[in-house]
């Protein structure tokens, strides 16, 4: 199968995801033979099952959660039934933050379905089926027990830079091909998210062959991210997408 990545949703802010501006449901990534699916946000497992050709959450290996909030976890619940068709096969783990997990943001009784269910943490390698992966740093600045993911494929590195605010660490822990930015805001702002300078510092830190923005605000998506996108690939000649609802890219 090929390797891929798809965007079942691409909503960041509060706002966006309530009135499905943009669609919430996550990302899924096939690579070397394993399915990961990454932040299960409200909507997961409808995007899944509409998107064409149909993902079926039943071959997945792993969920991955970044952390608690909803737009991230909304749909964490029903995507792990899926995972296990339907509670009926004990399969997959559940990787998630301890603090998620104390929260009840996966429900007591789904726990039993999943073959495994992992906290994560940092200074970690887990395996899943022919990948591996680590949570390089621990993404302190987002009022949530918070990582990101460095997948580790045979021949391609997939960094997942979830919520946070801007660290230079960020560059050096998040190193690798491909890149997929959560670039909620277009401007700087006290809140606890990335802006675009910030996309932009971390494009020309690391340097990847492709990085994907994702996880809009609403003043992101106003300001038309794929111009932004074509713009930026030109200024810094690195392939930079815009990611869109449904949207697959091939590795
Ligand atoms: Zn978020
Ligand atoms: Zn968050």
């Amino acid at each position: 199968m090929a390797d891929f990545i798809k965007f079942l949703g691409t909503a960041g802010a509060r706002v966006v995801v309530s009135k499905q501006v943009r669609a919430s449901g996550g990302i899924w990534i096939s690579l070397d033979g394993t399915n990961l699916y990454l932040d299960p946000g409200p909507g997961a497992l409808v995007h899944s099952l509409k998107s064409r050709p149909k993902l079926d959450p039943a071959t997945l290996d792993a969920i991955l959660l970044s952390h608690k909030h909803l737009d991230h976890s909304g749909d964490i619940n029903a995507m792990i039934e899926a995972m296990t068709e339907g509670t009926f096969r004990k399969k997959g783990t559940v990787f998630a933050p301890a603090e998620a997990l104390k929260e009840k943001v996966i429900l007591e009784y789904v726990r039993k379905y999943p073959e495994k269910i992992e906290k994560i943490r940092t200074g970690k390698t887990y395996r899943v089926k022919n990948i591996s992966f680590t949570c390089p740093i621990r993404h302190i600045h987002h009022g949530a027990e918070t990582y990101g993911f460095k997948i580790k494929g045979k021949r391609t590195t997939i960094s997942y830079i979830a919520d946070t605010k801007f660290s230079s660490g960020l560059i050096k822990a998040y190193k690798a091909d491909i890149i997929i930015v959560n670039v909620l805001r277009i401007d700087p702002s006290p809140l606890e998210h990335l802006c675009l300078e910030d996309f932009i510092k971390l494009v020309k830190g690391i340097k990847p062959k492709t990085a994907i923005m994702t996880h809009f605000g609403m003043k992101m998506i106003e300001a038309k991210p794929w111009e932004i996108a074509s713009r930026l690939s030109k200024e810094l000649k690195i392939e930079i997408i815009a990611a869109g609802d449904g949207m697959e890219i091939k590795i």
